[in-house]
């Protein structure tokens, strides 16, 4: 039986690199649902290639370029973020991979667990913002959530087998970006240029200046305490430059163990794809004679101040943490658009931890409105 499968975000990184996993299984997929936000050309390339059911461009603007071209397919085709959120109720998906950047990636993750349907998760961000929400829901409805993100699949394989077993700690790696090791009188004037040449990995632009920041790896430990249960304190971030060792469990017991392997996003996206299953690909093979070194080293919390204020967060819990993304999404985009320097971003993610009303026990709506009022105050200190 083929599954059937929506990819949400197709014309981005972890998308484009899922559609090349599913080209190269064409037997085991049946693509229903493809989606963008803005480039309908290759949303339209994509949709003559795989010829889903329907395909889904969020920016209202490109619909008609995209309705136009598919004119003659039978295709169908939908604008709107609403209509990503509905369009994954279709009974004929089996597997929804929420492959989106940032706090778009919520609504359509809460629907798609609602609905019962099997979930693929690179989005972090949706279970920074609301991952008590999410974590409820896919237990109520007996959803399984498959993590994308390197460090977490790394995670998530090492327990395999292991679910009587209590985890004492898990150690998060990280390459530490292109900005390891330098000082804040470099990083004042870096410019994004600079932070978007990430040394292992091709991102996507948010996620890279996130990796550059080490906010990527303190949004990674919030959803590592969501999807496995665990306390901040048994959450430690550990430099590993090489990007080999994708993250490490440690048992009651001391034993540890590791998942390895050549930074390539294909491997975590195709295990999440065939979960339960491994299925045999042609990626290349790490060689241990090309890395006779691995290295390890701490953080530096006092430069990367991102990554302690994300401990902050997931320690005070309630909707901080929605906090903390949805400043980080505005800097970030300031950063882009050179609005603002790199030690700057911080800055204005602690002053909104500081001054947004604190919910404790937040619903949907609050988490909502949280995001709106920190856009805007981001913003405000922007300015
Ligand atoms: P990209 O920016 O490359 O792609 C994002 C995708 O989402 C694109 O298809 C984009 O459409 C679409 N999109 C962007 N904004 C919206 C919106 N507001 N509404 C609807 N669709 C939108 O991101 P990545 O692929 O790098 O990252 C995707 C997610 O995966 C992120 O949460 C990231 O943290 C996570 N991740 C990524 C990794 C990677 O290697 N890239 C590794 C681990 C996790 P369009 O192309 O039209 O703009
Ligand atoms: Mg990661």
């Amino acid at each position: 039986m083929k599954k059937r499968i929506a990819i949400l975000g197709s014309t981005g990184s972890i998308g484009t690199q899922a559609l090349e996993v599913i080209n190269q299984h064409p037997e085991n997929f049946e693509l229903e649902v493809i989606t963008a936000h803005s480039n309908a050309n290759l949303l339209v390339e994509q949709a003559i290639k795989f010829k889903p059911n329907a395909v889904v461009i969020a920016n209202d603007k490109f619909y008609n370029k995209v309705y136009n071209a598919l004119n003659t397919y039978d295709i169908k085709v939908f604008s709107g973020n609403e209509s990503i959120s509905q369009i994954i109720e279709m009974d004929s998906i089996d597997l929804v991979l929420i492959a989106l950047v940032g706090y778009a990636g919520l609504k359509p993750t809460l629907k798609a667990i609602e609905k019962g349907k099997q979930i693929a998760l690179a989005n972090k961000e949706s279970l920074v913002v609301a991952g008590k929400l999410i974590t409820e829901s896919a237990k109520k409805n007996g959803v399984n959530i498959i993590p994308v993100d390197s460090e977490h699949s790394a995670i998530f394989q090492c327990l395999a087998g292991e679910s009587f077993n209590p985890i004492e700690k898990i150690y998060l790696t990280a390459s530490g970006g292109p900005f390891r090791g330098k000082e804040n009188k470099f990083l004042k004037n870096v410019k994004k240029e600079q932070a978007l040449k990430h040394p292992n990995w091709k991102m996507g632009n948010k996620i890279t200046i996130d990796s550059a920041s080490l906010m990527n790896k303190g949004l990674e430990v919030i959803e590592a305490h969501w999807l496995f249960d665990l306390k901040p304190e048994q959450i430690e971030v550990i430099i590993h430059p090489q990007s080999i060792i994708h993250s490490i469990v440690q048992f009651c017991d001391g034993s540890m163990k590791a998942q390895m392997g050549l930074p390539d996003m294909k491997l975590p996206i195709q295990y999440a794809l065939f979960f339960p299953f491994r299925i045999k690909s042609d990626f290349p093979r790490f060689s241990f004679f090309n890395y006779p070194e691995l290295t390890f080293e701490a953080p530096d919390l006092k430069i990367f101040r991102n990554l302690a204020l994300a401990f902050e967060a997931v320690k005070m819990g309630g909707n901080i943490p929605c906090i903390l993304n949805a400043a980080n999404e505005v800097v970030v985009e300031a950063f882009l658009n050179d609005k603002i320097g790199f030690l700057k971003m911080p800055d204005v993610i602690e002053k909104c931890m500081q001054t947004i009303n604190f919910i404790k026990d937040p619903s949907y709506e609050d988490y909502v409105f949280t995001d709106n009022e920190t856009r805007i105050k981001a913003l405000s200190y922007i300015r």
